[in-house]
């Protein structure tokens, strides 16, 4: 059976959704698209572009990005959400690769604890809500630390429970049902905590509040309004 084109309801909808939105009390770092409000989502209010469909985090690492011209040369981009990985295909300047443990929406299939990259091959890599899934966390630091250049940098960023001290680990929860009890959703492997950075060897820690201020922050949607917000940016240097 052919595969068949993007489907035209949903486009048409999310034509009604930008229209709809429209305004000028938030902006959209991603799409640039301006709107009266992003979208609550899960609960949490002003979550989703209605432009793109980005979230706070998304938007929060591309200003960051962007704002300190951060993105040259070879970039990896693990597990990228749909609306970055439009724009780092087509950005001057880099080449570009995305990977994922599933290659059905990345160039490369890759378990991140095993990366089918050699030493020294990229000087960025992103790496945004993967590690949370991943057994292997170490071994995932490592791998990311091998594939960079020196001079090179990893923005890694989880989601993090404000409420829990000590991020959680449970080798007996092993079943959907036994990780969303422990984790908060079925296909976590830990719940990070307040000692994240440590965990992650972050050399740098950006957050939203300190580095783009009150205003921006809200004109861009880039605090998350809820217990795992906000996000921030964990920074390794190669
Ligand atoms: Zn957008």
């Amino acid at each position: 059976m052919p595969s068949l084109p993007g489907n035209p309801l949903a486009s048409v909808r999310a034509a009604i959704q930008r229209r709809r939105e429209r305004g000028d009390a938030v902006e959209c770092p991603i799409c640039g698209g301006r709107f009266r409000r992003f979208l609550p989502y899960n609960g949490r209010a002003g979550a989703v572009c209605p432009g793109c469909g980005s979230a706070e985090r998304h938007r929060l690492l591309w200003l960051w990005l962007r704002e300190e011209d951060r993105l040259h040369g070879d970039v990896l981009a693990f597990g990228p959400d749909d609306a970055t990985d439009a724009r780092l295909r087509r950005l001057p300047g880099v080449r570009y690769t995305s990977s994922d443990i599933d290659g059905s929406q990345a160039m490369v299939a890759a378990d991140i604890s095993a990366l089918p990259f050699a030493d020294d091959r990229f000087d960025v890599v992103l790496c945004s809500h993967v590690l949370e899934h991943v057994e292997d966390e170490q071994g995932a630091l490592a791998e990311i630390r091998r594939v960079l250049r020196p001079g090179g940098w990893a923005a890694l960023m989880v989601p993090v429970d404000r409420d829990v001290e000590r991020t959680i680990e449970d080798p007996t929860a092993t079943t959907p049902e036994q990780r969303l009890a422990r984790f908060g959703q079925v296909d976590h492997v830990r719940l990070y905590g307040r000692d994240v950075a440590q965990r992650l060897q972050a050399d740098e820690v950006v957050d939203p509040l300190t580095r783009f201020g009150a205003e921006r922050e809200a004109r861009h949607g880039l605090r998350r309004q809820d217990r795992f917000g906000p996000d921030e940016i964990y920074l390794l240097r190669a």
